[in-house]
């Protein structure tokens, strides 16, 4: 390790680029170890006294976070702090705390820590679904008053209140979905993975972001100034003034390429020979629309309506989902917005929706299947797409379809949504175009079928590569076997596109392969009919489109369905980029 004080440079993954500089601020995992620790009988009144304290300091926590949310939610989403609040002030529930220490002499961490488990278990099993929610709320207020008395008190995204590089050995898709864009600098984690949704959310912010740093989180220290640099991944700890000179000079460079290609903003992504391309923007939140229509988005392609849910503590009612999607769907008029059906599961866990621990969540009950299997949640959130859609801009698509059965009965629940929004004299789209991701390799496999009963496909690189190559694409041990060129990843996504385009449908690609400008020529000489990406890089996979034609596309992909390795297939759509854009290429780096 080296010595404090001298600059130290960590490698790991670049996931959204940019440079910044700033002071480190870490985020540590809110767990704690609870140690039994025998008292003397002159200690315990003084244990009683720390635990009011630190029933206190919570309280004051409980209270300003409520205020916070209040303030950028909502009140209904704030008061899910009061139940939160009744536990702090549960009389019966601090005696018996009390008691214990009392009458066993032992430390009060290790007395709350059962009380608290032995309250939330019994309420775990009551029949009454409210009670049972509560269960979580003991947990969680039992960790915060243990965090105070370790004297850490728990840290959140949301509670900075200055500009800060973030350090993490993980984060969540929860953390990240309520973190400031003006308080967070960057984000660089110890885990991680280009696909994972952190990294994703850190692109739709433009927040530079490294992860796969092993151990970044125990190498820098709260308030260590950090320079990260989200394109090449790399982050120098207490940068000396040379490097912040030249990182200055890289950043100013990096700047003049990027206004350059923001001139490109009103042209069509188009080939050199007319083959045209719909360029549009995955979105995670409404707010994100203002980045999609800054750098050009024809519409948004992949709505991830799932942040909503993960965004806030309490589950999003009809109405609140259809202002939502209504004034993404108003904002982008009359281009179209695409909005995916819940994703939960797999790296995205809503504190509002309960679901199992699994062994193997993105393989379980993710996604359409959860879904179908909560015909009450999925009915309101189609019907708030419905109620959107009255504008006739709006277009709905189901995420991991594996076979025909899950369409039919997503598309057997819309026609009902549909009406009962008749019959209550609704006004919507009743020609709503429905479409699928094809994302598991079976659904890529009987493409041509599932083809019949939808209008679109979008195919969903992250998941296809991570279940085709069995690559967990948040694990950052495998990524290097993460391989989106892979001969395989070609021939399904060949094999999609004809089936679509044999059926009289149009096939789109939302996965983040389709953000990497380099591989642009690849998709759209493969027969690509709109790419929707992170709303940042569309100005790069514009100019790499406009700088080609389609007839050299098409030749690349018919070599590179040809060769037998990933690393050869990039290796060709690189030198074909090179030739025509280097520009392009020296930034991507
Ligand atoms: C995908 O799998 O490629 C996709 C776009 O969906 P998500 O990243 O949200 O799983
Ligand atoms: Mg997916």
């Amino acid at each position: 390790m080296a010595e404090m004080g001298s600059e130290l440079e960590l490698r790991g993954v670049g996931v959204s680029s940019g440079v910044v500089i700033g002071p480190a601020f870490l985020l540590t995992p809110a767990d704690v170890r609870i140690v039994e620790r025998s008292l003397t009988p002159e200690e315990v009144p003084r244990e009683i006294v720390r635990l009011e304290e630190a029933l206190i300091t919570t309280r004051g926590q409980l209270r300003e976070i409520q205020r916070r949310v209040e303030r950028a939610l909502d009140r209904h989403s704030a008061s899910i702090f009061d139940a939160h609040l009744l536990v702090v002030d549960d009389r019966a529930f601090i005696e018996e705390v009390i008691r214990g220490v009392q009458s066993r002499h032992i430390n009060v961490e290790a007395v709350l820590h059962e009380v608290a488990r032995r309250y939330a278990d019994t309420l775990a099993q009551m029949d009454d679904e409210y009670l049972r929610e509560r269960a979580a709320d003991v947990r969680d207020v039992a960790r915060r008053i243990l965090m105070n008395l370790a004297g850490h008190p728990m840290s959140d995204l949301g509670s900075l209140t200055e500009p800060r590089v973030i350090v993490a050995p993980d984060l969540s898709p929860s953390d990240t979905a309520t973190m400031s864009r003006e308080r967070v600098l960057a984000l660089i984690t110890d885990l991680g993975s280009p696909t994972s949704h952190t990294a994703i959310m850190a692109r739709a912010f433009e927040i530079p972001a490294v992860v796969g740093l092993r151990d970044a989180s125990q190498r820098i220290s709260n308030g260590d100034l950090v320079l990260v640099d989200g394109q090449a991944g790399r982050v120098i700890v207490r940068p000396s003034s040379a490097t912040r000179e030249r990182y200055k000079r890289i950043a100013r460079a990096r700047e003049c390429v990027r206004d350059r290609l923001q001139t490109l903003r009103d042209l069509p992504a188009r080939t050199r020979d007319g083959y045209e391309v719909v360029l549009s923007a995955n979105i995670e939140l409404p707010r994100d629309v203002d980045a999609a229509l800054r750098h050009g988005a024809r519409g948004i392609g992949l709505f991830r309506s799932e942040f909503l849910y993960l965004a806030q503590p309490t589950l999003p009612d009809e109405f609140e989902q259809a202002q939502a999607y209504e004034e993404v769907a108003r904002r982008v008029a009359p281009a179209p917005v695409i909005i995916r059906t819940l994703d939960l599961g797999g790296d995205k866990f809503a504190s509002s929706v309960q679901m199992p621990n699994e062994v193997n969540p993105y393989l379980g009950w993710r996604a359409i299947r959860f879904c179908l299997a909560q015909p009450e949640l999925f009915r309101t959130q189609l019907r708030a797409i419905l109620r959107a859609s009255a504008a006739r801009n709006v277009k709905i698509m189901y995420p991991m379809i594996s076979n025909v059965e899950e369409v039919n009965q997503a598309n057997a629940l819309l026609e009902r949504a549909k009406q009962e929004l008749a019959a209550d004299g609704v006004e919507f789209d009743p020609q709503i175009e429905v479409g699928i991701m094809i994302e598991v390799p079976s659904a890529a496999l009987v493409a041509s079928q599932l083809a019949t009963r939808v209008r679109f496909f979008s195919i969903g690189t992250n998941d296809l590569i991570q279940y085709t190559l069995a690559v967990d694409r948040v694990n950052a041990q495998v990524t290097y076997l993460y391989e989106p060129t892979h001969p395989a990843i070609l021939r399904l996504l060949r094999q999609t596109i004809e089936a679509a385009r044999r059926a009289g449908i149009w096939t789109g690609v939302c996965g983040e392969m389709g953000g990497q400008a380099v591989l642009a020529p690849l998709l759209v000489g493969l027969g690509i009919d709109e790419l929707s990406v992170s709303p940042a890089v569309i100005p790069l996979v514009k100019e790499v489109i406009r700088s080609m034609t389609y007839s050299e596309c098409e030749a690349l992909a018919a070599r590179a369905l040809e060769l037998e390795r990933g690393t050869e297939v990039l290796a060709a759509c690189r030198a074909l980029t090179e030739q025509r854009c280097p520009e392009i290429v020296e930034y991507l780096g």
